[in-house]
């Protein structure tokens, strides 16, 4: 490959090349509740590595497992959703912006590593680790991932290319969102020409949803209200067993509120455990809801935040909404 697309000012890359050309043992974690770009990130790279030295250990894990809609990936059935055993040379924690986010195979990963390269995009990283590649300017990890095995001159096989372009197109909405550049399509040009389908990985997750997950939006949709530019939801445990699911996760319910003409900015609460809420917030262009989030305890970016707070659900509803409503009265 050419590395003309390679940033050449940070001294890091280097520093986490030879960290990995220097470990026989690797392993790689990423963030809870991983989405496109979390597994993207952790089998892009995961299969970039085991290609280039098929002698190193590589092993690859995040709590929980990997959501099904992403079981088209290779190398999926290698991803371990717990650890409780094993020590490397290096681990390397991607797509996620501390390190309570990589949970606990990350907390087992950092006690059995002497290493750890932080592999991030967001804007709110907390620098930890030893090795920093956090580039906020990054549509998403994997264009993080794809600089990092440019800069070391890899050829990308199909099976990174796919997982890759995965992230790419998740964590951009299909190349929507506002940080998308020029250089996000050069890119998405160059996975595309190693083998990746943009039309498939786009059916696969954008436009793929479990009918479990739909009826939990008809069971919580009587909860939504728009008031003052915002527009919210509310998922409570009884609405989980009501359709008998136990995941949390909205499959993309607080970004479909966010389409609501009238909303500026969206806002989905989620009860997860009795007394712990988390949430999940989109802004649209001009707003930015990444500040709040990070002011409580989260992370994330402009247009889509979230955190994960100690408080019951309608207590952290009565802190948010006007914090919220602040933001989109806000000046563009
Ligand atoms: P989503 O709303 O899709 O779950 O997450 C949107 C963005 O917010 C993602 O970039 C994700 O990393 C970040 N985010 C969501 N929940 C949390 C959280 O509990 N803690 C942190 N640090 N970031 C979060
Ligand atoms: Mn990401």
């Amino acid at each position: 490959m050419t590395s003309t697309l390679t940033p050449t000012t940070n001294p890091h890359w280097i520093g986490a090349a030879q960290a990995i050309a220097a470990a026989d043992s690797i392993l790689i974690v990423t963030h809870l509740h991983p989405d496109g770009d979390a597994i993207g990130s952790l089998l892009g790279l995961g299969n970039a590595l085991r290609s280039l030295d098929p002698s190193k250990r590589i092993d690859l894990a995040v709590d929980e497992g990997v959501p099904s809609f992403l079981n088209f990936l290779t190398g999926v059935d290698t991803v371990q959703p717990v650890l409780t055993e094993g020590a490397w040379d290096l681990m390397i924690s991607v797509d996620a912006s501390d390190e309570a986010r990589t949970g606990l195979v990350g907390a087992y990963g950092r006690a059995h590593s002497p290493v750890v390269i932080n592999l991030d995009h967001h804007i709110s990283n907390t620098m930890f680790g030893n090795i920093h590649l956090v580039i906020p300017t990054a549509v998403s990890a994997t264009e993080v991932i794809f600089d990092l095995l440019d800069s070391m001159q890899l050829t990308i096989p199909s099976e990174v290319a796919i997982p890759l372009l995965t992230g790419l197109v998740t964590d951009t909405l299909g190349f929507r969102t506002s940080n998308t550049v020029p250089r996000t399509l050069e890119i998405a040009m160059r996975l595309m020409q190693a083998g990746a389908s943009l039309r498939e990985i786009t059916a696969r997750t954008l436009e793929s949803m479990e009918y479990n997950a739909f009826n939990l939006w008809k069971q919580v949709f009587p909860s939504v209200i728009l008031e003052d530019g915002v527009i919210s939801a509310v998922v409570r445990l009884s609405d989980l067993a009501a359709v008998g699911a136990t995941d949390p996760t909205d499959s993309g319910l607080s970004s479909f509120l966010a389409k609501i003409n009238e909303a500026q900015v969206a806002i989905v609460f989620k009860e997860t455990l009795e007394g712990q809420t988390s949430i999940s917030m989109r802004a649209k262009y001009g707003y930015d809801v990444a500040g709040l989030a990070l002011s409580l305890g989260g992370g994330g970016h402009k247009q889509a935040a979230g955190a994960t707070l100690d408080a019951p659900i309608d207590q952290v509803r009565a802190q948010v909404i006007p914090l919220l409503k602040a933001i989109a009265n806000g000046t563009p």
